[in-house]
């Protein structure tokens, strides 16, 4: 790569992070779903493929265990809408429960089934996806709990992970022994990783529906991108041009002018509530409405608006600042049901993104 080529990555990762590219459009996007190709899912990759297509997605992984999915392979919705695709992609799955997905990556790839290390798997997972020209993204840590700060913290390369996954059987907010997967983040943050968080489905379930089950629409990204292409998704998401949502929509999550706005598209984020797909968290009676938090090092919660939109200047600020927005509302249960949306960690620390 000579000069002049990185010094454009550099500049176009700068105006990525800034959020602030005036042609680009978010795209949302889910980055993990299986098929019956798996043999533990109910639809072949076209009706999985015609779900995403048929719920306003733009992108979709099929994401099989150790299988890769040519796109070119998938019988697309005969109603193909202009602004849908399929990323090729994969879901490594190696010893020891540690699996990633394999982003955008150009053929089949197979981790070292003789490694023995969490972090070593990690690595070998992040080496021969990049190998293969993708971007990897760690996932579900907390299923089973089999993956946990030491095993992350060592990996070179690795600047993603699974901070929401929706399948019912991964416990995010982890438990009396173990920390949240959003914990875990800024763990990894304050320990000097650079990386951001995702949330994706892990659907495997379309024909049955209910909260026993890992369904769609549960999870996605919202990425800003200029164009709705593999190589231009996966750019993005690598840069931190996006943000995490298990309900909560969007319309502004950047840095501006020395401030991190958000503006919270209420409208979009009541209709998305509606769906009795997703899955709140329980926590205590809380006001109704929306909240957005500033998250700093060490997890300290740095600034606090009630209202659905805020700006945060990034001076001054010790390491990394991310937000987070909350909203919340009464649960049959006599407590509250909180749904989420996580913008990425900007960094103050000068800390770079890995190669
Ligand atoms: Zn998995
Ligand atoms: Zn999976």
């Amino acid at each position: 790569m000579n000069l002049l080529q990185k010094c454009s990555i550099a500049l176009l990762g700068f105006v990525l992070l800034q959020g602030c590219a005036s042609k680009a459009t978010w795209y949302r996007g889910n980055t993990h779903a299986h098929t019956v190709i798996c043999g533990h899912a109910d639809s072949p990759p076209e009706v999985v493929t015609q779900w995403y297509h048929d719920n306003g997605y733009n992108f979709l992984i099929l994401s099989e265990h150790n299988h890769f999915i040519d796109p070119d392979s998938v019988v697309m919705p005969e109603n193909l809408r202009a602004g849908f695709i399929l990323i090729p992609g994969e879901e490594i799955s190696g010893p020891k429960i540690v699996h990633s997905t394999a982003m955008n990556i150009e053929k089949l790839v197979m981790p070292d089934k003789e490694l023995e290390v969490k972090s070593h798997i990690i690595q070998n997972h992040v080496d021969i996806t990049r190998e293969a020209g993708g971007r990897s993204i760690l996932n579900h840590p907390n299923y089973l709990y089999t993956i946990s700060e030491s095993d992350v913290l060592p990996v070179s390369g690795l600047n993603m992970f699974e901070l929401y996954n929706g399948h019912p059987l991964v416990a995010n907010s982890g438990d009396e022994e173990h920390v949240s997967t959003e914990i875990l983040w800024d763990n990894l943050l304050t320990r000097g990783m650079h990386i951001f968080g995702i949330s994706s489905d892990d659907a495997h379930y379309f024909a049955t529906i209910d909260s026993a089950h890992s369904n769609p629409g549960r999870g996605w990204v919202m990425v800003n991108s200029s164009e709705l292409s593999g190589d231009a998704i996966a750019q993005a998401m690598y840069y931190g041009s996006f943000y995490a949502s298990n309900g909560i929509m969007l319309n502004r999550c950047s840095v501006n002018r020395g401030k991190y706005r958000v503006r919270v598209d209420v409208t979009q984020t009541l209709n998305e509530l509606i769906s009795s797909e997703l899955r709140g968290k329980l926590v205590e009676a809380t006001e109704p409405g929306f909240r957005i938090e500033y998250i700093g090092y060490e997890g300290q919660v740095l600034a606090t608006t009630n209202g659905s939109r805020a700006d945060s200047p990034i001076k001054g600020v010790s390491h990394y600042v991310r937000p987070r927005i909350s909203y919340f509302r009464d649960h049959p249960s006599g407590g509250s049901e909180a749904f989420f949306a996580w913008g990425q960690p900007v960094f103050t620390d000068g800390r770079k993104l890995p190669e």
